[in-house]
């Protein structure tokens, strides 16, 4: 096969830097383009040496010229609190940012994947969320800007491919945990673990019984990567996720098991519009892609903690008030 040209938006982040890292080994030509809103350039200091990575500070709400053959879009806020900041920039960041890569991948003829997520299902009332459910999203709500955010850049993405025949893909990625999250990203896995380290109190919202299903990044990135590089003409959407659910209040207790904490749970009011359950149903994955996630809960945390023992948090600027 040979040397591709491949641009990651949103590549300094914590699923980006990780899908970087597995591009540079395979030996790719790798562009990665951040502003660094929710990051910071240690998450990819270890790439910058190499011959084959080259780091871009570009916002994708403007427009980008380069020329490349494949495009991973995963720039945009994440988490909650992260996209909630600034909803209007959120919504722009989704949108606008869709438009510029879709417009650069039928200018190149590059194959072109975007980083959708569960949250195009809003609350569901079908569980778990097959590909075909259409989803129970609230569009005036406070998590709308990224929710209808990244449902109108699948209608994009939808568009181009019909009227453009641009090569797309499209992964509707489930909770994904691991190294590099951000330590104040206010997301569960690195709120709960941080606060356990640290012996602060568990912050669980409401009753604890909202459930979710955790990914561990090194699956998820080979989900995503098998989607980009198959072979056959499949866009997706395609669900990529760990089926296994665990409530929020079963997470909490793993977590101080697992560091041995002697932190306490302590409850917070359920934010507005969260959803009350969510897990994939990832046949589709299976079958198309040949992917299933092969990490369980109890490693990917213990892997997760090991990671934030060896970061110190005064290397971390806090990218909004909202953690
Ligand atoms: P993250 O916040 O760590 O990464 C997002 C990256 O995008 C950051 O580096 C940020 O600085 C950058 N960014 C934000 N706005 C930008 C802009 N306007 N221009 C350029 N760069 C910008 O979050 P993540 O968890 O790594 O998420 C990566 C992608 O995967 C996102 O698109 C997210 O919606 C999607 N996703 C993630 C999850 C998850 O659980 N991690 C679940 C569903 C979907
Ligand atoms: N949550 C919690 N305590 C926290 C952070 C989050 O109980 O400190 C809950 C949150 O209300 C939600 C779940 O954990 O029910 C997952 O939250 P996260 O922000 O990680 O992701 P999302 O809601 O987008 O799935």
């Amino acid at each position: 096969m040979s040397v591709k040209r491949v641009l990651v938006t949103g590549g300094a982040g914590f699923v980006g830097s990780h899908l970087c890292e597995r591009l540079v080994e395979r030996g790719e030509d790798v562009i990665c383009l951040d502003n660094f809103f929710t990051s910071q350039k240690s998450n990819v200091v270890h790439l910058l040496g190499k011959p084959n990575f080259e780091l871009i500070r570009h916002d994708v709400t403007h427009a980008l010229w380069l020329e490349v053959d494949q495009i991973y879009n995963l720039a945009c806020p994440a988490a909650p609190g992260h996209y909630q900041y600034n909803p209007i920039k959120t919504m722009k960041t989704s949108v606008m940012g869709a438009i510029n890569v879709l417009g650069m991948a039928k200018r190149c003829r590059a194959r072109v994947l975007q980083a959708s997520t569960s949250e195009v299902y809003g609350d569901p009332e079908v569980h778990p969320q097959p590909e075909s459910y259409r989803g129970n999203v609230n569009p005036i709500g406070p998590r709308a800007c990224y929710d209808e955010g990244k449902r109108a850049a699948e209608t994009l993405f939808f568009d181009y491919h019909r009227a453009n025949g641009v090569d797309i893909r499209v992964v509707r990625i489930f909770n994904t945990y691991g190294p590099r999250m951000h330590p104040f990203d206010g997301r569960v896995v690195s709120n709960f673990i941080r606060q356990a380290l640290h012996g602060q109190d568990i912050t669980l919202f409401g009753d604890g019984s909202q459930t979710r299903s955790f990914c561990y990044v090194d699956d998820l990135v080979n989900g995503i990567m098998r989607h980009m590089d198959l072979d056959e003409n499949f866009p997706g959407p395609v669900n990529l996720g760990n089926p296994g659910e665990f409530t929020i209040r079963q997470l909490a207790e793993l977590v101080i098991e697992l560091t041995g904490s002697a932190s306490k749970i302590v409850h917070r009011e359920l934010p507005a519009d969260d959803p009350k359950q969510r897990r994939p149903d990832i046949t589709l994955a299976k079958e198309r892609l040949g992917w299933s996630p092969t990490v369980e809960l109890r490693e990917g945390l213990e892997r997760t903690i090991r990671y934030f023992k060896s970061v110190r948090l005064e290397d971390f600027r806090a990218p909004t008030p909202n953690h």
